[in-house]
């Protein structure tokens, strides 16, 4: 199937899997009718996960090998420090652009007031490890245990030390850096079969989703759920296309369409993790980005960098302090700004964690934590939502640095079919 015929597949899949889910769930609102039993919970649950565990099952070979290989080309032109350093500010400038647009939407439109508390569930909050800790877990003693638990900055760690030792053990480590290029090959490949089959995989999940939503929940937060997904098209719209536009000089409705089969597998799986190796495909081969950029800036903005997440819990914030009629002033909204960028840069590229991570900047601010108990219902849409936005921050921001390494292809971002093979 050629690009633009699977990318329009796949779009179609998501609107068809979307139409039937809803119908189901019109259909049959209880759980327990024929049509839930054996098809949601049932044929396209099954359809759903599989297609997921395949997505996961790429991503720690995917990761360690493109980031050797990534690290390999890079050491080797001595710029390694200054794209590490130009990424990492880069991600986290876009960030903090993410939650300032949050909080000043939020502060017009005010999504909060007028909520009655007494409706509420109970929400219990877990102990987010020590600072000392989270740093300190930053660093593998045993590989092999980092890749058996998915454990990606230690995998991101061990690869670029792998790959830096690469480039100085001599004809060796060339040797082997020639055979990580091979293995990125052969691992492309497996990422490209698998997007063969994405429509459907794509459409079982639409499905379950959608029959199984609760759209109650919805209405009854409407100002809250609306509120979040103007700021994440707003920060797609001024940030992302201002940046592609006038930093790497192409036009962002391009890159948009480009990006179109990451944004799917965004939105139905709602993991950055699980939609890594569709990101790092498109990104070298329909964007233009070099294998030596991306292999490095795009498994680590996985896994650090979460604008979309980082907007749920400006607006989320604001609407939790007006329901509780908590004022909290310059200093909080500077501490949420600040505490936000981090708990993103801590949030997993895995569903629902950032109304975990949550916790941590309601803590900051003195807000209870038992406030994201009034926005659970609402969620699941929203992470799908906020996941889009995460992965396309991914996909900016490794087109920033590309361009200003000169490690962009326009070439290839021109051509609409991508190139068949990335660029060193
Ligand atoms: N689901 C998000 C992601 O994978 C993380 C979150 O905000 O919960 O990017």
């Amino acid at each position: 199937m050629d690009r633009s015929k699977l990318t329009r597949s796949i779009v179609i899949a998501m609107i068809a899997g979307f139409a039937l889910g809803s119908t189901i769930h019109w259909l049959e609102p209880s759980s327990e009718g024929v049509i839930e039993t054996y098809f949601v919970s049932g044929l396209f649950d099954i359809g759903g996960q599989v297609f997921i565990a395949t997505l996961k099952l790429l991503v720690v070979p995917l990761v360690f090998v493109s980031l050797v290989c990534g690290a390999s080309n890079l050491s080797g032109n001595q710029n390694m420090g200054l794209i590490g350093i130009k990424t990492v500010a880069m991600y986290l400038l876009t960030t903090a652009m993410a939650i300032i647009l949050a909080l000043g939407v939020a502060n017009v439109i005010n999504p909060g007031l007028g909520i009655n508390l007494a409706e509420t569930s109970s929400f219990a909050a877990k102990d987010s490890p020590p600072l000392t800790e989270v740093i300190v877990n930053i660093f593998p003693s045993n590989p092999v245990k980092a890749m058996a638990e998915g454990n990606m900055l230690q995998v991101i760690v061990f690869a670029l030390l792998l790959g830096v030792a690469m480039t100085r053990s001599g004809k060796h480590g060339q040797d082997l850096s020639q055979s990580m290029a091979r293995w990125n090959e052969v691992i492309m490949q497996l990422v490209l079969m698998l997007m063969q089959v994405a429509p459907l995989g794509v459409f079982c999940l639409m499905v379950t989703l959608f029959a199984k939503l609760g759209y109650s929940a919805i209405s009854d937060l409407m100002g809250y759920f609306f509120c979040v997904l103007l700021v994440l098209l707003l920060h797609f719209m001024i940030t992302y296309s201002l940046l592609l536009r006038f930093v790497v000089g192409v036009n962002p409705f391009t890159f948009y369409q480009r990006m179109l089969p990451v944004m799917a597998f965004g939105f139905s799986t709602a993991s950055s993790g699980a939609t890594l190796p569709v990101t790092l495909e498109t990104v070298e081969r329909r964007i233009g980005v070099k294998k030596s950029v991306s292999g490095f800036v795009i498994p680590l903005g996985a896994t650090i960098n979460m604008d979309g997440t980082a907007i749920m819990q400006g607006v989320a914030t604001v609407f939790i302090a007006q329901a509780y009629n908590v004022d909290i002033g310059l200093m909080g909204y500077l501490m949420v700004i600040l505490t936000a960028t981090l708990a993103s840069v801590g949030t997993a590229g895995v569903p629902g964690v950032g109304l975990i991570t949550l916790a941590l900047v309601l803590t900051q601010v003195g807000l209870p934590v038992e406030g994201i108990a009034l926005i659970i219902g609402v969620d699941r849409l929203l992470d799908m939502s906020r996941t889009v936005v995460n992965v396309v921050g991914d996909a900016t921001v490794a087109s920033v640095v590309a361009r200003s390494e000169e490690a962009f292809d326009l070439e290839t971002f021109n051509n609409e079919e991508g190139s068949s093979l990335a660029k060193v």
